[in-house]
């Protein structure tokens, strides 16, 4: 069961007391207090777990602040929207806004292969007036033959010149927890720059060590991608095995499925998938349409099929796109073959703009 207080009531203040000493009479039921410092309001949760059967609704609902009190499926107890009853809050972090309705493109390398490559993409970045990028450090590759990301040697650059460009988050694949503090004590000793987005990739979906890891600190939001090859099911509840250590600044990645079927591309594009997740949980959807479709193929029509894939993603209300680009694919040291060239940015940019625009105008006509 979950309450709901009305928005900015105080986590510490005379309404929760009164719901706790309310509980008093229920010895089987625990509480379990939350405060969600949301990007569209805060609020104060609270979670009802054990013999809540015997539980009144409607003495909850009675008790003073409370707006709402929902009978939850124990399913995505955290993250989801438990039928529409509870509403997607977001997040702010570093000053940029993420929930459901808002829309960011982390444009940048897969992998950071070269100094002179990182500033020349934050430089790119700067000019198109993108403050979000993806860079790889820690590159989880199928070979182990083959170029494993830089790791924490990169870091100081990688953080610089984010913020010399004004970047204020870099989405960052961690593939063990140490990762998590090398990033942290990289981001202090370069006075906090920028923001990292903590990625836990599709190889790692079902990682549940690395996914308590990412979900005990708060300071990282998480970007995760969905298992390649397991259920949706599956993919969401790894997001509450994060969000159930604490951490609810959780974005969810589509990034394709493995499939035959998905062939020429590298895999089966699932981007009809956003609004079921938007209308499951709470989180805030993102596409990556490079690692969906794998190669740099232009259609008869001259747009690239990634950029037909980004398209779908936005089109159906995606709230972020995690997209490769590369001053020179040829020298790239992981999926330059994908990887968009800098100077398309812009026009990358003006394409998305016309399928959000299309989106917030399908959005304005339908009916709810
Ligand atoms: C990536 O984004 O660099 C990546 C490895 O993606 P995925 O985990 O989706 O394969
Ligand atoms: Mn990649």
């Amino acid at each position: 069961m979950l309450v709901i207080f009305q928005a900015d009531t105080p986590a510490d203040g005379h309404e929760l007391k009164s719901l706790l000493s309310h509980l008093e009479q229920y010895p089987d039921v625990k509480a379990q207090v939350h405060r969600v410092q949301g990007a569209l309001r805060s609020l104060t949760e609270v979670y009802l777990i054990g013999r809540t059967d015997t539980v009144s609704k409607e003495g909850l609902e009675g008790l003073p602040g409370v707006e709402r009190v929902v009978r939850i499926s124990e399913k995505y107890r955290l993250i989801g929207r438990h039928r529409a009853q509870v509403e997607s809050v977001g997040f702010i972090y570093n000053g940029v806004q993420f929930h459901q309705d808002s829309f960011h493109v982390f444009a940048g390398l897969c992998a950071v292969d070269h100094r002179d490559h990182v500033a020349k993409t934050m430089k790119a970045l700067k000019s198109a007036g993108v403050t979000t990028t993806r860079m790889g450090a820690y590159k989880p590759r199928t070979s182990p033959y083959d170029f494993q990301g830089h790791g924490a040697e990169c870091l100081p650059y990688v953080f610089e010149l984010a913020g010399q460009n004004g970047v204020q988050v870099v989405a960052m694949e961690v593939v063990h927890e140490a990762q998590i503090s090398e990033i942290r004590s990289a981001l202090e000793k370069a006075g906090k720059p920028t923001g990292v987005m903590l990625q836990i990739g599709t190889r790692n979906s079902q990682n549940f060590e690395l996914l308590k890891q990412v979900g005990q600190q708060k300071e990282f939001p998480v970007l995760f991608k969905r298992g390649m090859g397991i259920t949706l099911e599956e993919s969401l509840n790894a997001c509450e095995y994060v969000a159930s250590e604490g951490n609810r600044n959780i974005v969810f990645c589509l990034r394709g499925v493995k499939s035959h079927l998905g062939e020429p591309h590298r895999n089966l594009v699932d981007f009809a998938h956003v609004p079921v997740v938007k209308r499951l949980t709470r989180m805030p959807v993102c596409v990556d349409p490079s690692h969906s479709v794998g190669r740099r193929d232009k259609g008869s029509d001259g747009l690239y099929d990634l950029q037909h894939a980004a398209a779908q993603g936005v089109i159906a209300g995606a709230n972020m796109v995690l997209v490769d680009f590369h001053p020179d694919p040829s020298s790239a040291l992981c999926d330059g073959p994908q990887a968009m060239l800098l100077e398309e940015l812009p026009w990358f940019l003006d394409d998305l703009k016309i399928v959000r625009e299309a989106y917030e105008k399908r959005r304005a006509r339908a009916t709810t």
